[in-house]
Order: C-alpha cells, then structure tokens, then sequence
C-alpha cells in the first residue's frame, strides 16, 4: 500500500447519467448487495473497503446511503467560493449537500472544459476551505505515453498540488486517457509503476492514497488490486451498474 492508511477506497463516477429514480433503485439494489464486513476489518484493517459514489449534484440526495455504508463526492467544483458565476456549484454548496469528497481534475474536465493547472490549483485551495478531501485526477495521453513522457506529465500534473498542505488527506487517481472509457485497462505492471511514481513524488503526504482508473470491472479488479501501490479505484462505465460496482469493491478482499 503506498499510504499509511489502511483500507481500499472505490469510487463510482457516474459522470452525466441516471435520473434521481433511478439513482434510489440503485442505492437500494447496492444497499441490498453490500455488506462491509466490520468485524474482520477491526482484525484486519488492510481488509477494509470504503466505497464513496459520485453522481450529479441532482442526485446527491436520491443516492445517498442512510445507513452509511458509502459516502458521497460531486464530481467538479467551481473554482471560487461564492458570486455571479452562473451554473456553478462551490466546494462548499457540495459539502452542506452531504459531499466528503470531491473529484477534481478528470482528465474529461481538462480536456472538454479546458481547466489547467492555475484552475485545478483554486479547484483544490476550494475543496480544503469547505472541508471536502479532493481525489485529484491524472493521467497521460496515449501520445504523450507513446513518447515516453508519462512520468513527466504526472508530475507536471501533480504540480497544482504544490500549495495544498501536505498533512491533509488526499486521494490521487491515477487515470490514463487512454484507458478511460475505452475497454483497454492499464496492465497491472503498468499501473503499479505509475501509482509507485506517484506515492514517491508526494511521499511527504502522510495520509495519501492513489487509486487507478480507466476500464475497471469485475473481470480485470483483482489483477489489478493484487498490486500493493494500488488503494483503490476510480470507476467510470462500470459503476453504473451496482451489483458490478459491489462486485469490484469485493474483488480480492480476503
Ligand atoms: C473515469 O471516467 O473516471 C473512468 C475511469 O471511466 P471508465 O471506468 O469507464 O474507464
């Protein structure tokens, strides 16, 4: 595990789907499927599986657990606090909405709505101030992988990370572009050199956990989660369906 944190985090990014009925059958159809299994991660703390799903601002409340057995995060944040920025949601409206997390840099915003560094760095300054953790995407392009430049965009990327203090929780999701979506998961060599980087160029993070993403689902989680650097996932397609996004959480757990 590159963190000191014990455990194994599972996201589900919904990304722009479901409407709000269809959200509280899915919670209810993962409330009947999960179980945590408390007493063995007392023994056991490396066995816990924590599992968070992050729908549209929407669907928040339809997708929230009243027993708390996942947590919720929004998927984007505005990058200021509050004022005349028209469609936006703030960290801290997310946070009074139940949110405990907050993605931030999918490489979906990067590339679609143009947010860089200057803008993920607000993104991520946002996100402490209102009390959210920020799981901070990253990831190379094909080209830029085919170049031989991964570690040096991840750790360009990572730069908007370079003011956000060190003591605080963070997740990092390790998320080639060319994976995401795409049915060509990164292999587990691959991932596990990445995520290793990653946990190296922020090893004065105490409380750090990276998780990879790009075309996870029941069939390749347990090959990919056998990797010690590896603390979890970022789910796209796959989570949209619960009975697979339950299956992964459980993919490997003892
Ligand atoms: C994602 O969008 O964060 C993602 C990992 O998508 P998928 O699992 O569908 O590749």
């Amino acid at each position: 595990m590159s963190s000191a944190l014990p455990g194994k985090l599972f996201v589900a990014n919904w990304k722009m789907h479901k409407t709000r009925a269809e959200a509280r059958a899915y919670a209810e159809e993962l409330g009947a499927t999960w179980t945590p299994v408390v007493g063995l991660e007392i023994v056991a703390p490396q066995t816990a599986r924590e599992l968070v799903v992050a729908p549209s601002f929407t669907l928040l409340d339809a997708a929230r657990d009243p027993k708390q057995r996942w947590g919720l995060a929004c998927q984007n944040v505005a990058a200021e606090a509050s004022g005349a920025f028209t469609g936006e949601v703030s960290a801290r409206m997310a946070a009074d909405a139940g949110c405990t997390y907050a993605i931030v840099g999918h490489s979906e915003r990067r590339r679609l709505f143009g947010e860089d560094t200057p803008v993920l760095s607000k993104k991520l300054a946002q996100c402490r101030d209102a009390g959210l953790t920020p799981i901070y995407c990253v990831g190379e392009t094909a080209e830029e992988r085919d170049a031989g430049k991964t570690t040096s965009i991840l750790r360009t990327q990572l730069a908007a990370l370079d003011g956000d203090p060190p003591e605080e929780p963070l997740v990092v999701a390790y998320e080639p572009v060319w994976a995401i979506g795409t049915g060509r998961a990164a292999s587990p060599a691959d991932c596990h050199s990445a995520c290793t980087d990653i946990a190296k160029e922020l090893s004065a993070r105490p409380r750090l956990r990276v998780l990879y993403g790009g075309s996870v689902t029941p069939g390749n989680a347990a090959s990919l989660l056998g990797k010690e650097s590896v603390d979890g996932f970022l789910i796209g397609g796959a989570s949209l369906s619960a009975a697979d996004f339950a299956s992964i959480a459980a993919a490997g757990r003892a």
